[in-house]
């Protein structure tokens, strides 16, 4: 069997799966972020209760793929810097092998997130190619190949929340002026109903903080502020979908992350965009079909299922 560990925010989640991929235990810790001993704890806490539902020993665990939300060195099995985990030069992998004694990898949490979406359109299926698009507080994108998530040169592959979508844009962190994150990301959803005093718009449709699931209901209901911003959101993100689809060619394109959580009300718009393209260009038509996108769904745990295959497939990047 191998294990799956999604490390949140707030919370850690762990399955233990056979090499079958049938799912025989789940546990769940609280995440404690005060110190990393704390995280390592409940990871090894986690795995241990994960393996006793199960009835696995767990020294017949040969692997355990973890997911942290930030920017992992997979070969070192180090955190580099996980602010939400309070985690900076940390070798998570290794420590976590020696609390719960069984080899660990490690990989960002959009990656392993991409990996769960293959299990969930192709299961075992070995080969072809997926790109999963990561709109969450902020934006990347995970690339498998034949199983096989990609990582790039620099461990960057991916890293399209930085490409610039508006060139005289707001000033991302990253330095940059409209970066694709200050225009479609969660955070920066949440920034604009504030700036452009949406806010009390929204509190018609139920909305007490500026959460974007009330601009995409206002936006329905045909109020015209929240029809302009989800246009001006759904065109960022229907452009980078075109790039992704582009520059890699997947069969699919798999959306997750909490913007995409009011499924086709995100979604429609998007779809609506490239549907506009496909009418005026034959090359859209052919690349950007409707089926060609999923969304994955809220109560799927791409996290742990992704963390499983990664355990599964060692963590190697083969090409
Ligand atoms: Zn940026």
């Amino acid at each position: 069997v191998f294990a799956g560990v999604d490390v949140g925010g707030t919370k850690i989640e762990v399955a233990v799966v056979t090499a079958g991929m049938e799912l025989v235990g789940v546990a769940q810790r609280p995440t404690n972020s005060t110190s990393p001993t704390h995280i390592v704890a409940g990871i090894a806490d986690a795995l241990t209760e994960a393996c006793l539902v199960s009835h696995t020993a767990p020294l017949t665990v040969r692997r355990v793929g973890i997911g942290v939300p930030g920017q992992v060195d997979t070969a070192q099995g180090q955190v580099h810097l996980a602010v939400n985990l309070n985690l900076d030069h940390y070798p998570l992998a290794r420590e976590v092998s020696t609390a719960f004694g069984v080899p660990c990898v490690l990989e960002n949490d959009v990656r392993i997130a991409a990996l769960g979406a293959w299990h969930y359109l192709w299961g075992r299926e070995r080969h072809g190619r997926l790109a999963y698009f990561n709109l969450g507080t902020g934006i990347s994108a995970g690339l498998v190949v034949d199983g096989n998530v990609m990582r790039g040169a620099h461990g960057m592959a991916g890293e399209i929340g930085h490409v610039v979508v508006e060139p005289n844009g707001e000033l991302c962190a990253c330095g940059l002026r409209g970066c694709l994150e200050t225009v479609a990301s969660g955070a920066a959803v949440t920034r604009q109903i504030e700036a452009s005093g949406l806010m009390e718009i929204l509190r018609g449709y139920g909305a007490e903080t500026p959460r974007a699931r009330y601009l995409y209901r206002a936006a329905q209901a045909g109020q015209p502020e929240a029809i302009a911003l989800v246009r001006r959101v759904s065109r960022a993100i229907a452009m980078a979908i075109q790039w992704l689809v582009m520059a890699w060619d997947p069969q699919m394109v798999v959306l997750g992350g909490g913007l995409t959580r009011t499924g086709e009300l995100f979604f429609a718009p998007v779809r609506a965009e490239m549907a506009v393209w496909r009418e005026s260009s034959s090359l859209a038509a052919t690349m950007l079909p409707d089926h060609k996108f999923a969304l994955l769904p809220e109560a799927f745990n791409a996290g742990v299922w992704g963390a499983a295959l990664l355990a599964m497939n060692d963590g190697s990047e083969r090409q």
